[in-house]
């Protein structure tokens, strides 16, 4: 089995402490059982704090949040409780992996960074040349890959390498994979921003961002001297939704989805307090923790625009 990931993944380095954002914070912290049987075995005072701070309900094992929703072991310093009396093989399976995300495939498993992390968008955007997916790690183990999987990740290179044509201008590509993919033209309506308002929301700042965009819907969004990041942004998106068509069928659907998320990320930018760059990095990293990281509104954005396939009549 192969690891194939973007050819700077290792360069990601967790800002730790001086992150404006940690992660360890807003969302419920689920423990794998194999890092839950450790933890309930650990000696000290460690591991009476451990065992004081799980909790297990029909859903699984989780960290107990504190009022602030942060992670029991987060302290003052933004820094790992976990990590300092440990070290970092301590951690469970989840703040192993974050923010890397895996879609895994019978031949291998590509891992991706997810943009929800301010580094890791932080390096998506200002990745200067186009992303290369090449092999991480090798067993040597080679398994048959299904027809429908080889059908998907020769369409996401198409679809990538389409991205990354760098002789012609972004809307040329969006308009070659659109093309390529055979879905319609889109463009964010009001109609969606509804939908994105009616959807289960971690940042409340979120929904002013999005009231915001509406009064700006019919300016251009893809701003000059933008290609680049518009370019990584897309091939992030693509890297990261595709592969969920194997379970889904949504191939059409998620295309779009790549292609709308764009559009929300850079007119999201476009109404920050910030600039260039940094209010794409922002607006990305809001973007993904508001839907990347939501399935219920992933599959909002999915039913939605399964209905634009039904209304364009397959076109
Ligand atoms: S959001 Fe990213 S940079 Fe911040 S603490 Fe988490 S992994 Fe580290």
């Amino acid at each position: 089995m192969r690891l194939i990931g973007p050819e700077d993944m290792k360069a990601f380095r967790c800002l730790a402490g001086a992150c404006r954002h940690t992660c360890c914070r807003g969302w419920e912290i689920d423990v794998d059982e194999e890092s839950t049987a450790r933890y309930r075995a650990t000696e000290g005072a460690i591991g009476e704090r451990l065992r004081a701070n799980l909790e297990t309900d029909e859903t699984g094992t989780h960290f107990r949040l504190d009022a602030q929703e942060r992670c029991p072991f987060l302290n003052g310093e933004g820094l790992c409780d976990l990590i300092l009396e440990m070290g970092e093989d301590a951690l469970c399976q989840i703040c192993r992996d974050h923010p890397r995300f895996r879609n895994f495939y019978s031949d291998h498993v590509e891992i991706g960074l997810g943009l929800v992390c301010e580094a890791a968008a932080r390096q998506v955007v200002e990745r200067e040349e186009p992303l290369r997916l090449v092999t991480l790690e090798d067993d040597g183990v080679r398994e048959d890959v299904p027809e429908e999987e080889a059908w998907l990740q020769a369409a996401q290179s198409r679809l990538l390498a389409l991205a990354q044509h760098r002789e012609a201008s972004m809307p040329e590509r969006i308009a070659a994979i659109r093309e390529d993919a055979e879905v319609p033209e889109l463009s964010l309506t009001e109609d969606h921003l509804d939908l994105l308002m009616e959807l289960e929301v971690l940042d409340p700042a979120w929904h002013g961002i999005l009231s915001s965009m509406r009064a700006a819907l019919s300016a251009p969004w893809l701003t000059e001297g933008m290609e680049k990041p518009a370019e990584q942004l897309l091939c992030a998106l693509l890297c990261r939704h595709l592969a969920g068509a194997l379970e889904d069928g949504a191939y059409r659907e998620r295309v779009l989805l790549c292609l709308l998320s764009l559009e929300i990320i850079f007119r999201a930018s476009a109404v920050l307090e910030m600039e260039g760059r940094e209010a794409l990095i922002e607006a990305a990293r809001l973007f993904s923790g508001e839907i990347e990281y939501s399935d219920e509104n992933v599959g909002a954005l999915l039913d939605c625009l399964s209905e634009t396939l039904e209304e364009s009549g397959g076109q």
